[in-house]
């Protein structure tokens, strides 16, 4: 699904150079549950961006299902992410103005109306909060919003959900509850690719990266 070759990025901040990741050689397979850990600064949201097309590699090459993905311009890309790719971030990035299903309807601009709020409701359903369905952010627990942001992640069916430090925020219930989405997904056959920093969390994938100074320092397959 994933397959990344010999990717480098360097961030300029003026004249000087960041490189925030060096080299980096991974491949997913469609199905994978995968956990990136690693220090603060040592990459992993770069490479989080730059699989979710949020980002462009500086050199390397990065083929996401079969395709090579500096061959498609600014549009196909943003095609592809939408309908392809989930994200869900540590901050959950609500509209505290809109309800919990308005907000995971966001992501649906085509489809009509009707459908929108049907998908949403389903999305919504899917992490146990059906019934939340019209509350606003405010009117949540941290939990809660992360799960209604998992719903917008989902609302698209991606093949493939990105979470960069979602339980950052969390107490260890809430934690808990939100690795269980993330494994039930992973179930229904959603890749899943999610940077923690805690090994606990982490040891609940099928797969671990450790990343060093923008490097892939080990890979190693749990249970
Ligand atoms: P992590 O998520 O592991 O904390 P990041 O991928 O965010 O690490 O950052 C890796 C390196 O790249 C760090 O040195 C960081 O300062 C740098 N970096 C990240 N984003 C930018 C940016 N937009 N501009 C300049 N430097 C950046
Ligand atoms: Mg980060």
């Amino acid at each position: 699904m994933i397959e990344l070759e010999n990717v480098s990025k360097i961030y300029r901040m003026g004249k000087v150079e960041v490189p925030a990741l060096r080299g980096v050689n991974l491949t997913i397979e469609p199905g994978e549950m995968l956990a990136i850990m690693g220090a603060s600064g040592s990459g992993k949201s770069t490479l989080m961006h730059i699989i979710g097309f949020l980002d462009k590699l500086t050199s390397g090459r990065y083929c996401f299902q079969g395709t090579d993905v500096s061959r498609l311009n600014d549009n196909r890309l943003a095609v592809m992410r939408n309908k392809e790719i989930g994200f869900v971030f540590q901050e959950y990035n609500l509209l505290s103005r809109a309800s919990a299903v308005a907000n995971v309807e966001l992501p649906l601009v085509y489809g009509n109306g009707r459908n929108r709020h049907k998908r949403a409701l389903e999305a919504l359903e899917r992490v146990g909060l059906a019934g939340r369905a019209h509350h606003k952010p405010a009117e949540l627990s941290g939990g809660e919003q992360q799960r209604v942001a998992i719903a917008r992640a989902l609302v698209n069916n991606p093949t493939l959900v990105l979470a960069d430090e979602p339980t950052g925020n969390l107490d260890s219930a809430n934690t808990a509850e939100i690795i269980s989405i993330f494994r039930q997904l992973n179930q229904d056959s959603i890749t899943v690719v999610l940077v923690t920093h805690e090994t606990d969390i982490a040891a609940q994938a099928r797969r671990i990266i450790r990343l060093l100074d923008g490097q892939i320092i080990s890979d190693e397959r749990v249970g």
